[in-house]
């Protein structure tokens, strides 16, 4: 099968011929029939985060089921699916507690003595249990689940990773009540659906921050009622302002250290700020020790927190009924070649999201 390759870090990825196993007992071999460019796929291109290489990228996913092995009953061939990176074992501590996104139990991938799901000639690692930009995958059963059939798997994709990652934030990492007010900085895909969590969770105010200006008008109708150009003015300052006083949640999703500081200086007393996005490794967060006595709380939000099984088929719901917003958040649909001129895209920010469409 055709697969997108990063074999090297600072490199554009390679369009190669990659074999992939037949499926294990709890596995599930996938068509792939969509895939979203992620930022993070960015973050491991760029080597701000390491993987071990080659790998296969891409990891937001949708497709139809092919094949699957002799234990798995939670789907069968023909389903229509998405995919998670939160693959889950269902039985260590953070499963039992209710915390399954949290879970990297070994049994979710293969163990060292069978052959790799994945392979080419000198190696080919699986990228989070998924690698999504290529035509077939062969993933654990408990990396994804069914959808309902008349959904779009192009927009089926997208709650794979970022519209999960998004809306989880608002409605389970940092529980946001109906009538509190919510700031979220950066509006890209993971961005946007925070804002979007938030006016279905029912928020009264919801700031919308990015230092491009086009970004407003698609905020707002993913729910924003107000747009920050932090490029004009100081964004903790216009909320704090606005709020008299900082709002009840607020959400970093660019991957900075002086975002994510911002997102806990617009706090209220008592509020939280949730950091979405990848901070590079080894840099750090600084924040005034002091506001700890307000009951600030500045905390992590990974893949919204999510319980995948349950939420996804409810999102695919709230698209359907036309609360969760997903038509807008694609600004292109490529194909697999055209990857790296997506990546591309991306760098320069204002396009929301791209999405490979693979032929059927
Ligand atoms: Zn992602
Ligand atoms: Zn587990």
């Amino acid at each position: 099968m055709k697969a997108a390759v990063l074999r090297e870090v600072g490199k554009p990825l390679q369009i190669e011929q990659v074999q992939i196993d037949k499926p294990g007992p709890h596995e599930v071999l996938i068509r792939t029939a969509a895939a979203g460019l992620c930022h993070s796929d960015l973050h491991f291109m760029q080597g701000s985060y390491p993987h071990p290489l080659p790998a296969v990228l891409g990891h937001e996913s949708s497709g139809v089921v092919e094949q699957v092995g002799s234990e798995v009953h939670t789907v069968k061939p023909g389903d229509h699916v998405i995919t998670c990176l939160s693959a889950f074992c269902g039985h260590c501590e953070f499963c039992l507690t209710g915390h399954m996104s949290l879970c990297v139990s070994p049994e979710t991938k293969r163990g060292k003595d069978d052959p790799p799901r994945l392979s080419a000639e000198g190696g080919m690692m699986q990228y989070l249990n998924l690698s999504s930009f290529a035509e077939q995958m062969l993933i654990h059963e408990h990396a994804c689940v069914a959808i309902r059939p008349d959904m779009p798997l192009d927009r089926a994709a997208l709650i794979g990773c970022s519209v999960t990652t998004g809306v989880g934030a608002a409605i389970h990492t940092s529980n946001v009540r109906p009538g509190e007010t919510v700031a979220v900085i950066g509006c890209g895909g993971v961005g946007l659906s925070a804002i979007n969590g938030a006016a279905i969770a029912g928020a009264s105010r919801i700031f919308a921050i990015d230092t491009v200006p086009s970004k407003g008008n698609l905020a707002m109708e993913f729910g924003a009622t107000d747009f920050i150009n932090a490029a004009d003015v100081d964004a903790v300052k216009e909320v704090i302002e606005a709020t008299k006083g900082g709002v009840h949640h607020a959400f970093e999703a660019i991957g900075l250290a002086k975002t994510a500081e911002q997102a806990f200086n617009m706090l209220r007393r008592g509020g939280t700020a949730n950091i979405i996005g990848m901070i590079p490794v080894g840099q750090m967060v600084s924040v005034m020790g002091a506001a700890f006595l307000g009951e600030k709380k500045l905390q992590g939000s990974l893949m919204g927190s999510n319980r995948f099984p349950v939420d996804m088929p409810r999102f695919v719901d709230f698209y359907m009924s036309g609360k969760l917003k997903l038509d807008q958040m694609i600004s292109q649909r490529i194909k697999l070649e055209q990857v790296n001129e997506g990546f591309e895209d991306m760098k320069r920010g204002e396009l929301a999201r791209s999405v490979i469409v693979f032929d059927a």
